[in-house]
Formats: structure tokens, C-alpha cells, sequence
């Protein structure tokens, strides 16, 4: 009988579910929404309830939509933003405090108070990560600090802990389960990666109870079986939304490497059986683990990427839709020497300067919104230039690369940054890999697909993109251009 599975994407503006056929194609899905809150300054939280009836609600709806029984679904695959931290209390199930979204930098001082070189060596050795509030640790421990009796209920063993996909299973489950899968947990800064167990020593650091922590499974896994949609469904995978895009690129071999556009932009570089530790300020991170046997990845991380072209839509109205920027960089002046330097929060990898900010330099009488749309779009693939580069002085060796997310369904975007890397870039037919990959690990935990060798020929491409011959002599100036930029930026 025909099978469906269904991937949960757990996203960081909104919540979607996505129907996938057995043979990977893409059937439909159902998307909402969800408020972000900003109470101070660099401060993010969503609200649970809000995030739990979202995926509820997205869930039913296409279910309902497409007249499914719970017996059509083979099985459930998560995925969700990584780092976010919550914090419940296991009896009423009641969060303590909103979740606090991986964005958020209130704990910018208390990262500063652990920045010794040896605790940053220490951490690094253990985690594969720098010490910054990006990571859930120091979310966790501001939790159990400042809010009232959370230390006494996380000492009493009332309340747990969990990054997002931890709280939907637990929520799907109907509390029985408290789980995490690998990818998550690597990145909570609380989770060893090379000995893969949670870390006593940093456990102690931060001064958290393990008795509030998920047990941590592999991405491939029976995470429980939810009853809320009518019938029994398994959920079957759960991975962190840049490892499910990782598999639903299927870069499964060492040296594989994806970049996804969304929000932010993040590549992740398979390392195969070894944690690299990087030079080059690089996050090593678990890309999956199938079996109890980890592959790493090496991870660049940049902050701001769709999210400045929602800041041209939104902020300076340039455009309607995102998809208009394509026609208008059309218009752009030729000979413009506009850079944009788009640190709208801060530079992630490789600066990791959480201070720097946005800057637009080169401006003339004759810039306007295309030659300033140009360059933000032009900034993206210089950053992701960066990033490749560190890989490679870290000692990658890059030949190609697969990209997706929101960003790459723009034609242009994509055959510029195969110019600009000077490697091909590859676009799938669903550049909505993340949901993907959750499919693929529910899809295997179900027996439709037999491993990742057996997803090779599920994945499609919908577009090779070649580096432009004529490009390079003009692109170097460009990309001098943008070095010059950066350096300004943070100084
Ligand atoms: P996320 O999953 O992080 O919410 P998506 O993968 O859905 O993000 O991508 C949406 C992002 O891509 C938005 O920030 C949007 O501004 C950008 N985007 C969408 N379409 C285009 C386009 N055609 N050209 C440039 N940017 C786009």
C-alpha cells in the first residue's frame, strides 16, 4: 500500500507540515506563522504554546486537507530550530518561561565571564563550538538564575529541559517521552561530542541538573508514537533544521557540503568519522548519527542572509516580494561600486563579532534601491566565499556545492554564487530540504527507504549552475572590495 510521511519543520518564523509520497516526491503542505517577541534590547522569545499550536494546527489542517487516516502515514520526521531553549515543568506540563530563541544575546556577559583560554579550549575540545549565547548552555543557566523557583523545581527534578524538537516529541507523546536527537544536542554547548554523552564537567560549569536533560537518540530512532491526529502514528526521525537539510541533500560523503539560504545562511561540510577542531573559527558540530556512530560536520554560521532582503522589502520598501529582486538588480548600474556589509545583528562565522553592524559603503548621486539590492544579494555570496575559504585553510577540499533554502529559488542568486565560489552549485527540485530530510529519516525508520544509500536516487536536481567564464577578472576586483568592507565593518 502507498505510504506517506510527514515532516514537521519547526522553523524560526513560522511552523509547516509537509506530505511527502514514499518515492520522496513532494505532495503538499500547510505553513503559519508565529509571533516573535523582543522585550529588550537583543533579547528573542517565542511562546511555547504558540509554537506547540502551530505545529498542532499546520499538522490537522493538512491531514484533513488531504483526507489522510493515521494509518496512510508511515511516520513522522522533525525538524526545528536549533539552540532554542524551554524549560517545563514535567507535572503540568506548563512552561516556565517563554522559549528563548537562538537569536537572543542576553547572555553576551555571562559568555564573556567564561571566555579564558582554557575554558574556551576545554569547550571546544568537548562541544566543537566557540563559547557565544547562540548555543542553548548559557539560555539554560539565565533560565534556572532569573526565574523565580526554577532552581529549586530543576533541583527537585520537576522540570526538563529541551531544544525544540525535545518539546515537540514530549507534546506529541503526550509527555511520555523525553527526548533529543544527536544533531540537537551538539548543540546545546552541554552535549560532548567526542565521547557522545551529555559532559559532567560542563554540566558542573553551568550549573545544570542532569536529571532535567532529554535522553539522546539517534536521528534515525522510535522517538514514541502521538495519538493526537485520530489514529497512532510513529515518530520515526528528528534532526536540527541544517543537519536535515545536510541529509536532505544527501551529503552523505566525506567532503559533501550544502549551504542553505533561509533566514540565515549556514554550510555544513561533511568531516566523515573525524571532529576537526577548526582554526578558522568554524563550529565542528554531529551532522548525524545512525546506530550510535557519529559523522561530523564542520559548520559556518552567518546570521543574516534572506532576512536582509525582508530589511530591503520591509524596512526600506524597496519591493513588494522578495522574488521581485530578481527583475530589479536588472537595473543596476553596471559600473556601481556599492558594498554592502549586511551585519544587521552582529557577523557570525568566521568573524563572530556579535558587535559589528550593518554598513552600505561606495555610495553615489546615482545608487538607488536596484544597486543596493544587487549588493546585499552580492554580500551573501561573498560571506559564503568566507566561509569556503575557511574550510579550505582548515584543509577542505570543496569541488561543488548544494544549495537551497528560500533564497535560491531567485535564478540570478544562484548563478552569481556559482560564479563568485568559482565551483558549480547544484539546486534540488524541492529546495525545501530541511522537510526533506526529516522525511528521509522517518522514511527510513519506517522500512520505505533501506538507508542513505537508497536516498541517492530520490534526490533530484532541478538546476546545475556553472561559474561564468568572463566573470573572474571583475569578481576579484568586487570581492576585494567586499574584504575592504568587512575590515572597515569591524573596525
Ligand atoms: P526560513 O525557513 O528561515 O524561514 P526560507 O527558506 O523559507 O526561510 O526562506 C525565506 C527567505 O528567503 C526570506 O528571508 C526571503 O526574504 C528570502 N527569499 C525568498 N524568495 C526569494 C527570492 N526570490 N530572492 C531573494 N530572496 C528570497
Amino acid at each position: 500500500m502507498n505510504k506517506k510521511i510527514m515532516a514537521i519543520d519547526q522553523g524560526t518564523t513560522s511552523s509547516r507540515a509537509v506530505i511527502f509520497d514514499q518515492d520522496g516526491s513532494f505532495i503538499d503542505y500547510e505553513q503559519k506563522e508565529f509571533k516573535q517577541f523582543f522585550p529588550n534590547d537583543g533579547w528573542v522569545e517565542h511562546d511555547p504554546d504558540e509554537i506547540w499550536e502551530s505545529v498542532l494546527s499546520v499538522s490537522e489542517t493538512l491531514i484533513k486537507r488531504l483526507d489522510l487516516k493515521p494509518s496512510d502515514i508511515a511516520s513522522i520526521g522533525i525538524t526545528n530550530q536549533r539552540e532554542t531553549t524551554l524549560v517545563w515543568n514535567k507535572k503540568t506540563g506548563r512552561p516556565v518561561y517563554p522559549a528563548i530563541v537562538w537569536q537572543d544575546r542576553r547572555t553576551s556577559e555571562l559568555c564573556n565571564n567564561f571566555k579564558t583560554p582554557d575554558l574556551e579550549k576545554m569547550i571546544q575540545a568537548k562541544t566543537g563550538l566557540l563559547i557565544d549565547p547562540y548555543f542553548s548552555a548559557t539560555k539554560l543557566a539565565w533560565i534556572l538564575d532569573n526565574v523565580d523557583g526554577a532552581r529549586e523545581g530543576a533541583n527537585n527534578g520537576d522540570l526538563l529541559f529541551g531544544t525544540v524538537d525535545s518539546f515537540l516529541v514530549w507534546k506529541l507523546t503526550g509527555g511520555k517521552e523525553h527526548k533529543t536527537d544527536a544533531t540537537n544536542a551538539s548543540r546545546t554547548m552541554l552535549f560532548n561530542i567526542a565521547e557522545n554523552s551529555w559532559d559532567v564537567e560542563l554540566l558542573n560549569l553551568f550549573k545544570i541538573p542532569e536529571s532535567m536533560l532529554p535522553e539522546v537518540c539517534d536521528n534515525v530512532h522510535d522517538y514514541g508514537v502521538t495519538n493526537l491526529f485520530g489514529g497512532s502514528i510513529a515518530i520515526g526521525g528528528a534532526a536540527g533544521d541544517q543537519q536535515a537539510a545536510l541529509i536532505g541533500q544527501c551529503c552523505f560523503e566525506e567532503g559533501d557540503v550544502k549551504s542553505t539560504y533561509g533566514t540565515g545562511c549556514f554550510v555544513i561540510l561533511n568531516t566523515g568519522k573525524d571532529f576537526l577542531k577548526s582554526k578558522n573559527k568554524l563550529l565542528s558540530t554531529i551532522a548525524y548519527r545512525i546506530d550510535g556512530e557519529i559523522t561530523y560536520g564542520m559548520e559556518g554560521s552567518i546570521f543574516v542572509a534572506g532576512s536582509a532582503v525582508q530589511w530591503l522589502r520591509d524596512g526600506l520598501n524597496f519591493f513588494e516580494s522578495a522574488s521581485d529582486t530578481e527583475t530589479l538588480i536588472q537595473q543596476a548600474h553596471e559600473d556601481s561600486k556599492v558594498v554592502v556589509v549586511p551585519a544587521l545583528t552582529g557577523l557570525g562565522a568566521p568573524h563572530w563579532d556579535p558587535e559589528a553592524r550593518g554598513a552600505i559603503y561606495g555610495l553615489t548621486r546615482d545608487s538607488g534601491a536596484a544597486e543596493i539590492t544587487k549588493a546585499t544579494l552580492e554580500s551573501i555570496t561573498y560571506q559564503t566565499k568566507d566561509l569556503l575559504e575557511a574550510m579550505r585553510q582548515d584543509g577542505a577540499e570543496i569541488k561543488e556545492l548544494k544549495i537551497d533554502g528560500g533564497m535560491v529559488a531567485n535564478s540570478w542568486f544562484s548563478q552569481e554564487l556559482a560564479n563568485v565560489l568559482s565551483i558549480k552549485t547544484y539546486r534540488p527540485e524541492v529546495i525545501e530540504t530541511t522537510a526533506v530530510g526529516a522525511a528521509f529519516l522517518a522514511g527510513i525508520n519506517a522500512g520505505i527507504y533501506s538507508g542513505f544509500d537508497s536516498l541517492k536516487d530520490v534526490w533530484k536536481v532541478n538546476r546545475e549552475f556553472i561559474p561564468s567564464s568572463t566573470y573572474q577578472e571583475e569578481g576579484n576586483q568586487k570581492y576585494l572590495r567586499w574584504q575592504e568592507a568587512i575590515r572597515k565593518t569591524l573596525a
